[in-house]
């Protein structure tokens, strides 16, 4: 089953793809790691890149889309029958029928709002690090790291370049432009889902867990799909 996670910057979509990941054996396509991933080689492309993230704006349709294509085109067939977890993908209507052509049989199966007010969102956006070895995503104030949930140690926690104030207002502006109208497209398929992104981690995962579960019992059921 192929799943998309929506919401806006800092409701939680990377975090909850990681516990869907773990829990559910899904491969994650994070669009944003994709981009970092180009900043961290400094190609000509990456140096772009960084630009516009900076600037909160969104990164061409033709790059992300072709950063998609590479890593579908390099995962085994068995990786994507599995199923695939968006993370930051699709930000645009274009990209979502896009998606919708790239995952033809397999189609998305639900698509997950996390809803969180503006105010939470940039505290949760200021206290955010990254582990820069193993990806994971922390909160200095929320959810920090320590001996028990991070083994790669503490020298590997960064903040993004894009975490700052006057960057989450742009992005924010962004999403709700550009991205919040994607919503309409997915209520017509009737798979939308929305989900409290202001609850605890835990608390927000458990309510993941019971509609992916039922998901895969219907989808089991009705196309014996495993
Ligand atoms: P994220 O890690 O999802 O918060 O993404 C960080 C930044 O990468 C965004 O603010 C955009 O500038 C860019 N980005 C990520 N995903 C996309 C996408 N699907 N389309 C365009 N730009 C994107």
């Amino acid at each position: 089953m192929n799943i998309v996670l929506f919401g806006p910057p800092g409701s939680g979509k990377g975090t909850q793809a990681d516990n869907i990941v773990q829990n559910f054996n899904l491969f994650k396509i994070s669009t944003g790691d994709l981009l970092r991933e180009e900043i961290k080689n400094k190609t000509n492309l990456g140096i772009k890149i960084k630009e516009i993230i900076e600037k909160g704006l969104l990164v061409s349709d033709n790059i992300v889309n072709e950063l998609i294509k590479k890593v579908l085109s390099n995962l085994k067939k068995e990786s994507v029958k599995k199923g695939l977890i968006f993370d930051g993908y699709p930000r645009n209507l274009k990209q979502a029928e896009n998606l919708d052509k790239i995952t033809d049989v397999d189609k998305i199966s639900c698509v997950l709002n996390l809803k969180v007010e503006k105010e939470i969102i940039i505290k949760r956006i200021l206290g955010r690090q990254m582990c820069t070895n193993c990806g994971l995503i922390f909160n200095e104030y929320f959810n920090p790291a320590s001996k028990s949930n991070h083994k790669c140690g503490s020298s590997f926690l960064k903040k993004r370049s894009d975490d700052n104030e006057k960057t989450i207002a742009e992005r924010y502006e962004t999403y709700l432009d550009i991205t919040l109208p994607i919503l309409d497209f997915y209520k017509r398929q009737k798979i939308l889902y929305e989900i409290n992104g202001k609850e605890e981690i835990g608390e927000i995962f458990r309510k993941i867990r019971v509609i992916i579960t039922s998901l895969q019992a219907w989808l089991c059921k009705t196309y014996s799909y495993k």
